[in-house]
């Protein structure tokens, strides 16, 4: 997996409860180096995240302290189409012509993004790109789903996959 090189984004962008930090602040713990307390115990979301640009090797204008978004995938069905949810750094971030353009170019391939910012009391935005491949979904209940990846979470993209035709994500 390529390295982070200078992007610090994910640190900054989500809000992590365990370390009282709201979203789009400096968490505490970031150093030159990337995170101070690399080698302890950290939160879940810290030790386990990997965005879309490090982990699948996208075009090197996507990192996130680049293009403004940190993309991460969600659930994966079983003909390979994905849903990426894609976290603006700011409101517009969906808008450039590097973001759009990727997005469009996996769309065509079947894949859905799903855009959110998050503001001070909660997602400000959410909307889908590439609703006409996927009728019927609302922006916000795919958020929901999404951001709690309970059981009854998957069995709602399960049925949404059902009644549109597309395939069931894999379960975890
Ligand atoms: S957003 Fe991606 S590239 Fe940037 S620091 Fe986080 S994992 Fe690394
Ligand atoms: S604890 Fe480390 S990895 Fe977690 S948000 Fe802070 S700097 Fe980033």
């Amino acid at each position: 997996m390529r390295d982070c090189g200078e992007c610090q984004v994910c640190c900054w962008l989500y809000c992590i409860p365990e370390l009282d930090k709201p979203p789009r602040t400096n968490c505490k713990h970031q150093c030159a180096s990337g995170c101070a307390i690399h080698e302890q115990p950290r939160p879940p979301i810290c030790t386990d995240f990997v965005c879309c640009w490090k982990k699948l090797d996208w075009p090197e204008e996507l990192r996130p302290d680049k293009c403004h978004v940190v993309f991460s995938d969600c659930h994966c069905g079983k003909n390979g189409r994905r849903i990426f949810v894609a976290v603006q750094a700011n409101p517009y971030a969906r808008l450039r012509r590097d973001v759009k353009g990727w997005a469009e170019q996996l769309a065509r391939r079947g894949h859905l993004f799903l855009f959110t910012y998050e503001g001070e009391e909660g997602p400000e935005y959410a909307g889908l790109f590439n609703e006409r491949l996927y009728p019927g979904c609302s922006a916000q209940a795919l958020l929901d789903i999404v951001t709690s990846l309970d059981s009854g979470g998957i069995q709602q993209v399960r049925d949404w996959h059902a009644r549109h035709g597309g395939d069931a994500p894999d379960a975890g």
